[in-house]
């Protein structure tokens, strides 16, 4: 080293010195890595083909939320791998979730189970939460991942599998180094995020209770952490009217579309941009022929809102339009609905420990060269349920990645390394906190 090099180096460190202790407080400045923590972030690139042989493997198993034996098999890999780091390993009992429906188009939710490993420890109680499910059903003509330079391609690579390839390797990071020996951790991994965590919902908010840090493995969108979210809720109904001959008995039958019209009009008319509330009819179907007066017909629905009592108050302006009728205003009672409305996710709100978590994060990636922006969401994650039972929750700890729900999901090849590194550094600091 020359000399101007020594002088130079010891210029920079007298003025991170004084930099430090002007700040004062510990908080607010990220020391730089430790010899152990860039033992770790070295460690986890001797493994970068297999994270990407891993997330090119789950990604060819078909985990749509319905498709239990595919989720199954998800389960199975994440099972093992834990497993073999010294987790205990519960299966939690999924659910069947039954909902009106037209004869002859049930939609009941069948959900599989859930995977719960747990090691127990010393130090900061940290609960990592991730979904082995996708959108994408078996029938889907977007089944399996494919690569073109530092671009991946297939359903779920940014939603969410990508994210548990990023959450076990921190593990094993951790593991090699021997550090999770010592550390209080807990995964949870469930089968029905993408139908609204219906039957996992009770487990997240158990686990939640008993833990002191949430870190959820959903993608990093654009290389940012999500800060606030919406809340999210789903209502179906089904309209039952009366079926009688389009053209000999006209005036007999009631007809089920043209209720279920007036009220996909009252529901849309519910849509208030300025306070953020949304209310969307995202499938309807009814009826039995061209010439007979529909006996049947039902919607979807999706709701979102900024602030828990609009959600409230959404649900009741919900069953209000469910209980009028409104095409036959005289004869009200051949009409009736049958409704399912469930807010299944409160809004992410922020808290002082989870924007300080938020910051820790930043700060860390800031060390390893990864310069992570904030942003809001419309979307919901389990996140938002777990920081609704007070735990402080980051949300976004996956791949970085874009077209999530669509044939053009795909994700950075490199971010997959990039965040396992970046979670080894944060959970090691989390749980000595
Ligand atoms: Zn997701």
């Amino acid at each position: 080293m020359s000399r101007t090099n020594r002088l130079y180096l010891f210029i920079t460190s007298f003025t991170l010195a004084m930099a430090a202790a002007h700040l004062g407080a510990a908080e607010s400045i990220e020391p730089s890595l430790d010899a152990d923590e860039r033992a770790l972030v070295s460690w986890l690139e001797s493994q970068e083909a297999d994270m990407i042989a891993l997330t090119e493997r789950i990604t060819n198993l078909n985990s749509g939320s319905l498709n239990g034996a595919g989720v199954d098999d998800v389960t199975a890999v994440f099972s093992a791998e834990l497993a073999s780091l010294g987790f205990r390993i519960e299966m939690l009992p999924g659910d069947l979730i039954e909902m009106p429906s037209c004869p002859g188009s049930e939609y009941n939710l069948d959900l599989t189970d859930h995977l719960l490993a747990r090691r127990s420890g010393a130090g900061s109680r940290l609960l990592l939460m991730g979904h082995l499910d996708t959108v994408f059903p078996p029938q889907s003509p977007f089944q399996s991942f494919s690569r073109d330079g530092d671009t991946m391609f297939g359903p779920g690579v940014a939603d969410m599998k990508g994210g548990l390839v990023v959450m076990l390797y921190a593990l094993k990071a951790l593991a090699a180094s021997g550090d999770l020996e010592s550390m209080s951790v807990s995964v949870l991994l469930n089968s029905d995020e993408e139908v609204g965590s219906l039957s996992s919902r009770k487990y997240l908010e158990e686990q939640a209770r008993n833990h002191d840090f949430g870190l959820v493995y959903e993608s990093s969108g654009n290389d940012t952490f999500t800060r606030t979210r919406k809340g999210l809720g789903q209502a179906r109904f089904v309209v039952n009217g009366r079926a009688s001959h389009a053209g000999g008995a006209h005036q007999e039958g009631r007809s089920a579309i043209k209720e279920l019209a007036y009220k996909i009009v009252e529901i849309e008319n519910m849509t208030d941009y300025e306070s953020g509330v949304t209310v969307n009819v995202g499938i309807v179907s009814g009826g039995e022929a061209r010439n007979t007066v529909a006996p049947c017909a039902e919607a979807l629905i999706d709701l979102r809102f900024p602030e828990p009592r609009q959600g409230e108050d959404a649900a009741g302006r919900f069953q209000e339009i469910f209980a009028q009728v409104y095409s036959y205003p005289n004869d009200s009672g051949t009409i009736t609905t049958d409704s399912w409305v469930n807010l299944h996710r409160p809004p992410k709100i922020p808290t002082a420990d989870s924007d300080r978590l938020l910051e820790q994060a930043r700060a860390i990636g800031r060390l390893l060269g990864q310069e992570i922006g904030v942003t809001d969401s419309g979307g919901g994650t389990d996140g938002s349920l777990t920081q609704a039972v007070g735990l402080p929750t980051l949300d976004s700890l996956g791949v970085a990645g874009s077209g999530a729900h669509s044939n053009r999901e795909q994700a950075r090849v490199s971010s997959l390394l990039e965040r396992a590194q970046l979670s080894a550094v944060l959970l090691r600091r989390l749980s000595r906190q």
